[in-house]
Parts: structure tokens; C-alpha cells; sequence
């Protein structure tokens, strides 16, 4: 609503300046050019008379007595196919031949037949053949409207016309003296080129509009504004004159066709240009049925006859005129700017389509002849258009611009959006990972803690819980791991079985309770002797012992275990008041590991070690290298 108001008041000067300069333009030149053609002689007493089957030739009109009818000038006897007779009385013309010209100013006349004829002496003086039914250049004066030069005559001849043609019979006659006919003809012409000029430059530009803007509205307007050229060309002879001398038939169509293919232009070109749709779409679909219909009429005009097709157009016309108009005035009244324009360009061409026609019937003197009336209104409506055309289309690029500038914005915000959710993405990522961090360190911790929780567990399995020394199983990890050590570095694995001597005794005597601190106590004792830190000292079960001694030859593990059987020699035990002495005897066996499960074999030895030094009587030790291939 904004922007119409402001389209108005941009655009209601340049209006009404438009308007006020081409009928200012078209009034100066016509006023400045035709102040000096007064025709002489203007009223003629005409007669007609309808022809029958007995009045084919000149003769015969002449000589038969039927009566002839008066009627008024400008002869207009409308829409009338049959052929008639005219008969008018001419002025003395004396002096030189070829003074005085006598125009019948209305081209589209089919075939007209002239005689001039001296009463007096009742001969023909002169005949001439006129008409667009006859080839434009057969003419004897090469004019669009029908100009026939009058004999000298001092008595004043009867002029005979007979006329057939298919539309509108006008016979709006003048007998003119040359020098002013020249002078008429020339401001004629020129204001015809004028406004046939500004058709087709205007026609012409919105060709070129519509190819750089591809907007179909300036197509439909420059086909509107070419035709209308078109059929003003027709009307006026002038298409006949230059453009279709020698097509007759075609000459007799023209108008049809061409003001057929206007008002289907002007029909698509109302639709559009009020965008008639938005506001009812039957009136946008009644339109759009008139168009095909003027459609249908330009594609029939050329086989149908002149005089139907222009009374079926006559009628459309108006029906076109008054439904387009209304539309405009209604659509206007809801508010669009384009459509008061449209609506007063529209009413311009019919108000002066309305005085032309009124003073057409003589009704009102009108200053500017009828033609040019038309001329004028059928300017400024054109002009008007083309600036409802340029309105229409400057309002379209804004409205565009408003679009895509919104548009343009809607993207920088979804963009905007986008980069929020982005950083609101990441944040919550780096957050995740931050904690996936901490949740891992806390793991870690835990894991570690679980860890060592684990190797007190393994610790705390292998001790043997009487003794406190390792037990079974932690001495059978350390026999394979010191047999690989062994074969690996090739240095020499010593074990011995410890086993107290006749310790079934000690149980029997003093009890299981005493026997147990026996072997504790003998456990403390024989891990006293050990010094190395890789020496390690196992309760293999009951009141057996297991040393292994890494890297230790037979003579030191001799020596060790030696110590061992002598330390508890001398040992006495003072426990709930016995005093106990207790003895060992022990297998020791040394070997370097030389193949698989040979550490096995070594620990089997010993045991046999051990059993031969209970076999040869006890507290004592046996000793033997081991190869493990001779046993
Ligand atoms: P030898 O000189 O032939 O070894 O005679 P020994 O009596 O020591 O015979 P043996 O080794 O066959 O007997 C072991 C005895 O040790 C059997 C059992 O009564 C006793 N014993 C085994 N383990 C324990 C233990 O953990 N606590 C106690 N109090 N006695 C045990
Ligand atoms: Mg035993
Ligand atoms: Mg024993």
C-alpha cells in the first residue's frame, strides 16, 4: 500500500504531462498545417438509388425514370452489400482542365465506377474505374482515397457513381481545387506518418523490451500496439497504397484481421498488466475466451466475408471495450495504481472514439476532424500504456528486489543458525571429550589400583600361610622361569628337597599343634642361611622344603644346604617346656637347563637325592650334577 501511494505520487505529473504534450503536439500540427484548406466547393445534392437487375450500365440509369432519393451529406448509408447508384450535381468548373479534384475521402470502398456526364448534351465526358478491388496501380491518381481530376465544363455536370462494396458504404465526397488538395494531402500524410511513426517505434522498442527482459507483458503490448498500426495502415489505405498494391483480396481482409489481432492482444495484454487473476479468476478466464475468440476471428477472416466478420467485431468491440474498462475502473477502485492508469488511457481512446463517431453523425462540430480524433486518443492511450508498462515493470523489479533481499537475509540467518548449532556442537563435543578424559583418568586409576590389589592377591596366594615362606605353587613358577633363565644363559640351576628326618615322631609325641611350630620354625631357621636375593626358600608341602639356588654350581649349593643340615643340627627348639632337636636330610642336584622340561627332571633327581640320603640314614645331605641324559 506504501509503495502504490508512492508510485502515485511519483507518477500522476508525468501523466498528465504526457497527455497534455501529444495532444498539444497532435493539436499544434494540425492547427499550423491545415489553417489554409478550406475546400471550395463542400455540399453536394446527392441522389441515390439502389441498382436492379436494369440499371447494370450508365445508360441505363440515365434513361430510366425511376425516382431517385435525396439524401444528406456525408453520404452513409451503413453496412449495405447490394450495389447502388449515386447522382450528384456539380458547380460550373470552367476554365482549365484539371483545376478542381473531386476525393471521395473513404478507401476501403470495393468497387467504385465514376462517370462524369454532360446533361446538356447527354454524354459521358469522362469514366474512371476506382476502388480496392481494383489493382492500386491501375488507378489514374495514385492515392489511397479515391481522387478523380473534373472536366472543364461551364455548365455544371452530373457526376454518377456506382458503388459496391462489402462494408460500411461512405461516400464522404469533396470537390477540391488541386493547389488545396496538395496542401490537405501533404498535412494528411504527415500526420498520418507521425502517428503511424510513433506505433511502430513504440511497437518496436517493446519488442526490444521483451527480448532483454524476456517479460512477455512488452511481446503482448508491442503485438497490441503493430497491429493497431497495422489496422490504422488499413483503414487509411495506406496498406493498400504501399505495402499490398497488387493483393486485392487480401486488401478487402485487412482490416479485419489486423483490428481482429489487436483487440486479442489488448485482451491478454488487460489480463496481464492488471493481473486480473489475483482479483477473479472468471473475469481473468472471460478474457482470456475473448482473446481466443479474436484468435478464431483472425484465423477465419480469411475466408469469411468483409461485411460479416466486421459487424461480428463491431459487436465483440464493444462488448471488449466496456468489459475491459470496467475492469480497470473496478480494479483501480481496490487500490492499484497501474490500473487508474490503464483505466484512463482506456477511457481517453474511447472518449475520443465517442466524439469522432458523434461528430462522425454530424451530431457536434468538432474542431479536429473525426480521423484525427481517433488518431489523437489512440496516441495518448497508446503512450499512456507504455507508461503503465513502465510502472508495471519498475514495480515488478522492486517488489523482486524485496524478495531476494528477504531472501537474502532468510539465508544469513539459517546460515547464522547454522553456526550457532555448529559451536553449540563443538562445545558439547569438547565438554565430551573433557569428561571422557576424566572418566578415563579415574579408570586408569582405578585400574592401576586394581592392579596392585591383584599382585597382593598373587603375593598373598603364594605365601604359605603356616610359615609365612612361599609356597608350591610360587616355587613352581620360579622352577620354569629359572630353568629358561638357565638354558638361556647357560649358567647352572641348583635345587635341593629338604625333608626333616622322622618328624611322624614329633607329631605322635607332642601333638600336631607342636609340629606345626616345628616347621615354622624350621622354616625361619633355614631361610636365615640364605644371603643371595635371587635364593629362594619354598614349603613344598607337609615338612618338605625346596630350595632353588639360580646360577649356583654343586659345590655352593652343597655348601648352602650343608649349612642348612647343621644349623639344625645344633638348633634346639625350647617350645611349652620340651626342648626339641630336630634333623634334615636333603637331595641336591645341579644342572644346566639343555631342553625342554629338563628342570623337571633335575627337581625328580633331587627327590631321589633325597631319598637315598634317608636310605643311607638320615641328617645328611647327597649331592649329584645332573645332565639329565644318563638318568
Ligand atoms: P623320615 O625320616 O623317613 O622322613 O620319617 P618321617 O617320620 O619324617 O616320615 P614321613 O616323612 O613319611 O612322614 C611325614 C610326617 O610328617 C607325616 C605327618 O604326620 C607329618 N606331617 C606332615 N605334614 C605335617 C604338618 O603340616 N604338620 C604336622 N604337625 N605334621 C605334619
Ligand atoms: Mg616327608
Ligand atoms: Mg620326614
Amino acid at each position: 500500500m506504501q509503495l502504490g501511494s508512492q508510485l502515485q505520487r511519483n507518477y500522476d505529473g508525468w501523466l498528465l504531462f504526457f497527455s497534455a504534450l501529444v495532444t498539444a503536439f497532435f493539436i499544434f500540427i494540425y492547427s499550423s498545417l491545415t489553417t489554409h484548406h478550406i475546400a471550395a466547393y463542400n455540399h453536394f445534392d446527392v441522389h441515390y438509388q439502389l441498382q436492379t437487375e436494369n440499371l447494370a450500365t450508365i445508360s441505363d440509369v440515365t434513361a430510366s425514370s425511376q425516382q431517385w432519393l435525396e439524401i444528406e451529406e456525408p453520404v452513409n448509408l451503413g453496412m449495405k452489400t447490394a450495389p447502388y447508384w449515386f447522382r450528384l450535381t456539380l458547380p460550373p468548373t470552367p476554365n482549365e482542365q484539371g483545376r478542381f479534384l473531386l476525393n471521395i475521402n473513404y478507401p476501403l470502398l470495393d468497387n467504385v465506377t465514376l462517370y462524369f456526364y454532360n446533361p446538356r448534351t447527354k454524354t459521358v465526358v469522362s469514366q474512371a474505374e476506382g476502388g480496392d478491388k481494383l489493382e492500386y496501380n491501375k488507378r489514374s491518381i495514385m492515392l489511397p482515397s479515391l481522387v478523380y481530376v473534373v472536366p472543364a465544363s461551364s455548365e455544371g455536370l452530373l457526376v454518377y457513381l456506382k458503388v459496391k462494396t462489402s462494408g460500411t458504404l461512405k461516400l464522404p465526397m469533396r470537390l477540391w481545387e488541386a493547389h488545396d488538395f496538395l496542401a490537405y494531402s501533404a498535412t494528411d500524410n504527415l500526420m498520418l506518418g507521425i502517428f503511424l511513426g510513433i506505433l511502430v517505434a513504440i511497437g518496436l522498442s517493446n519488442l526490444f523490451l521483451y527480448i532483454t527482459t524476456r517479460s512477455v507483458t512488452f511481446f503482448i503490448y508491442s503485438g497490441y500496439v503493430i497491429s493497431l498500426a497495422m489496422t490504422i495502415t488499413a483503414l487509411y489505405g495506406l496498406g493498400y497504397a504501399y505495402l499490398w498494391p497488387s493483393l486485392t483480396g487480401f486488401q478487402g481482409q485487412a482490416v479485419a484481421l489486423f483490428a481482429n489481432a489487436t483487440l486479442m492482444f489488448a485482451m491478454i495484454f488487460c489480463n496481464l498488466i492488471l493481473n486480473v487473476q489475483d482479483y477473479s479468476k472468471k473475469l481473468s478466464k472471460a478474457l482470456q475466451i475473448l482473446a481466443s475468440i479474436f484468435f478464431i476471428n483472425v484465423i477465419i477472416s480469411f475466408f469469411l466475408p468483409y461485411a460479416f466478420l466486421i459487424r461480428v467485431f463491431l459487436v465483440l468491440l464493444a462488448f471488449s471495450a466496456i468489459l475491459t474498462l470496467s475492469i480497470g475502473v473496478w480494479i483501480a477502485y481496490k487500490g492499484s495504481t497501474i490500473a487508474r492508469y490503464y483505466s484512463f488511457a482506456w477511457c481517453v481512446l474511447l472518449v475520443s472514439a465517442f466524439t469522432a463517431a458523434v461528430d462522425n453523425l454530424g451530431l457536434f462540430d468538432s474542431p479536429v476532424p473525426s480521423n484525427y480524433l481517433l488518431m489523437l486518443g489512440a496516441g495518448v492511450e497508446t503512450l499512456l500504456l507504455v507508461l503503465v508498462l513502465a510502472i508495471d515493470y519498475s514495480h515488478n523489479r522492486e517488489t523482486m528486489l524485496e524478495i531476494k533481499e528477504k531472501t537474502l537475509k532468510q539465508e544469513q540467518d539459517i546460515l547464522k543458525a547454522r553456526e550457532e548449532l555448529l559451536d553449540v556442537q563443538q562445545q558439547y563435543q569438547d565438554d565430551l571429550e573433557y569428561k571422557v578424559q576424566e572418566r578415563t583418568l579415574e579408570l586408569e586409576v582405578a585400574l592401576r589400583e586394581l592392579s596392585s590389589a591383584n599382585i597382593e592377591l598373587e603375593n598373598l596366594n603364594t605365601i604359605d600361610p603356616l610359615t609365612g615362606i612361599r609356597n608350591r605353587r610360587h616355587f613352581d613358577k620360579r622352577l620354569l622361569a629359572e630353568g629358561r633363565r638357565s638354558r638361556r644363559e647357560q649358567t647352572s640351576l641348583s635345587l635341593a628337597i629338604i625333608d626333616i628326618d622322622h618328624f611322624k615322631n614329633i607329631n605322635d609325641t607332642y601333638g600336631h599343634s607342636i609340629g606345626d611350630a616345628c616347621i615354622s620354625h624350621l622354616a625361619q631357621l633355614l631361610q636365615s642361611v640364605l644371603k643371595r636375593h635371587t635364593d629362594d626358600i619354598c614349603r613344598y608341602g607337609g615338612e618338605e622344603f625346596v630350595v632353588i639356588l639360580p646360577n649356583t654350581d654343586l659345590e655352593g649349593a652343597s655348601q648352602v644346604i650343608e649349612c642348612m643340615r647343621r644349623e639344625v643340627e645344633k638348633d634346639t627348639l625350647e617350645i611349652e617346656g620340651h626342648q626339641l632337636n630336630m634333623t634334615i636330610s636333603a637331595g641336591v642336584a645341579t644342572a644346566v637347563i639343555a631342553f625342554e622340561a629338563h628342570e623337571n627332571a633335575l627337581f625328580k633327581h633331587a627327590d631321589t637325592l633325597l631319598y637315598q640320603a634317608k636310605k643311607a640314614g638320615r641328617n645328611r645331605i647327597q649331592t649329584d650334577n645332573f645332565t639329565g641324559l644318563t638318568s
